[in-house]
């Protein structure tokens, strides 16, 4: 068999959600599991609502989140003579015909049969004119959409993710599939594209299934075997509801704003809907390509849980390298307004990192370490100052004359932390009631790196300087 040919086609006309990005995700892990290929087709008949700005954030996304297409990206508008010749083709096999009624008239039709209890469905028989005046409007070549004829027959299709899914065409309208201006309805477009760019697997969302019983008609009669469908299931908000702005941000570019790891996203949203088969959740790349199938995606829906996110980005934050991290977290400085000309930052990434959740707050924290100025008492640092009394002060006034001993070239975690608890132990003092305070002095906070770390990033002067507006007071 040859390789598997997968294709994300989304629509520009909005900007790439996370249910998007979730879709493109699964196509981009089963054609790198398979040695397949990804197509990247853009659809874009949608003349009024697509845009130039909404197809680049699409593709901007897709590259933030690393998944690399290999053919494209097509844009579906191209091939409109393509999909008129299929229309032809359905049209001169008979399984497709012209619809010269009007709106009027099929306003009518449907009100004759809702009247009556039943649901309307559009069908050749009930809807054909009298035949001169089928043969009258013809010749007057009046604009007429064409429409699909639907088999009255089961249609149904082995889903890779649902099992056998199965429509009965009398269910089913006889769709148009070429509108009156002669540019194609979605359902021809996608499997006259489908076809023709060789696609063997369609991953997409659920929300299609109601679609799929129609392309699998049209693939039947256009001559050509349906590829495997696998239709992923929707996203929910913890609430149980469909995700939406009211669950917050649900467009990629909005998680990028707010500090969270490209790797940490793509390894969240393949969570949502698929498992590797255990609880195993911290899946960098090479691994979730490596145990990545379509029949272990979930049925169900999925949750989008914010908390979950920000989990796993923190553990992508402890996992990856002080390098990795340097542009983003230099982005958000720079944002932020701190610069540090000439100064190296990783050893302060690297500080801080194991307690961050997002780029955002390891560039807060590297600010605070850079920038006395920055240094804000928050409430647990207050409440510690008042729980210690006098002791606060006393506490940094002796590590501030302790290591002012220090020479610039011993500045160092190892020896700063000897010099402390030799501090500690001459003056009786538990280490917690030394060590709590010069944190707090030089943070703000009560929680960081261990403090001779701290020290030894925030650097000789500027620790001093910052010990030395308590000490003694
Ligand atoms: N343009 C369609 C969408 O964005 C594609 C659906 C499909 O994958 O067939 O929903």
């Amino acid at each position: 068999m040859s390789s598997p040919r997968v294709r994300f086609a989304p629509s520009p006309t909005g900007f790439l959600h996370v249910g998007g990005a979730r879709t493109a995700l699964f196509n981009w892990l089963y054609a790198r599991r398979t040695g397949g290929t990804m197509v990247l087709r853009i659809e874009d008949t949608d003349r009024e609502r697509s845009t130039d700005a909404h197809t680049q954030v699409i593709l901007d996304g897709m590259t933030w989140l690393g998944l690399t297409w290999d053919e494209g990206p097509f844009f579906q508008g191209e091939n409109a003579e393509r999909h008129g010749a299929d229309a032809e083709q359905l049209l001169a096999s008979g399984a497709a015909y012209r619809d010269y009624t009007t709106p009027e008239e099929l306003t009518a039709a449907r009100e004759r049969v809702t009247r009556t209890g039943a649901t309307f469905r559009y069908r050749r028989a009930e809807m054909e004119l009298p035949a001169d005046e089928q043969a009258r409007r013809e010749e007057a070549g009046r604009p007429h959409a064409i429409r699909f004829a639907i088999p009255d027959e089961e249609i149904a299709w082995e889903d890779a993710v649902h099992g056998t899914i199965s429509w009965q065409g009398r269910d089913l309208d006889d769709f148009i599939i070429l509108r009156s201006d002669g540019s194609a309805i979605y359902n021809l477009a996608v499997v006259s594209d489908d076809i023709a760019m060789e696609i063997t697997h369609v991953i997409r969302g659920d929300d299609h299934i109601s679609n799929t019983p129609k392309q699998v008609a049209l693939y039947r009669a256009l001559g050509h075997t349906p590829p495997v469908f696998a239709h992923v299931p929707m996203i929910l908000g913890t609430d149980g509801k469909k995700l939406s702005k009211r669950h917050g941000a649900t467009a990629v570019g909005d998680y990028q704003d707010l500090g969270i790891l490209p790797a940490a996203m793509r390894n969240f949203l393949a969570l949502l809907g698929w498992s590797p088969g255990n609880d195993d959740e911290v899946l960098p790349e090479a691994e979730m390509i490596a145990r990545f199938t379509l029949e272990a995606i979930h049925a169900k829906p999925a949750v989008f849980d914010t908390t979950k996110l920000e989990w796993m980005n923190g553990q992508y934050l402890s996992m990856l390298a002080a390098d990795e991290l340097l542009p983003p977290v230099e982005r958000e400085l720079l944002r932020m307004g701190v610069t540090a000309p000439g100064r190296d930052i990783r050893p302060l990434i690297d500080a801080v990192k194991a307690r961050s959740r997002t780029i955002g707050q390891v560039a807060e924290q590297v600010a605070v370490r850079l920038d006395g100025t920055r240094v804000v008492r928050d409430d647990k640092g207050v409440a510690l100052e008042r729980k210690m009394g006098e002791r606060f002060g006393s506490s940094i006034a002796l590590a501030h004359a302790a290591l002012s001993g220090v020479a610039d070239a011993d500045w160092n975690a190892p020896r700063i932390e000897i010099v402390l608890r030799d501090v500690a132990e001459q003056a009786a003092l538990k280490l917690g009631d030394l060590m709590q305070p010069v944190r707090v002095a030089l943070t703000g906070g009560t929680v960081s790196e261990p403090v001779p770390e701290l020290l030894a990033v925030v650097g000789r002067e500027s620790s001093l300087a910052r010990l030395g507006l308590h000490a003694g007071h």
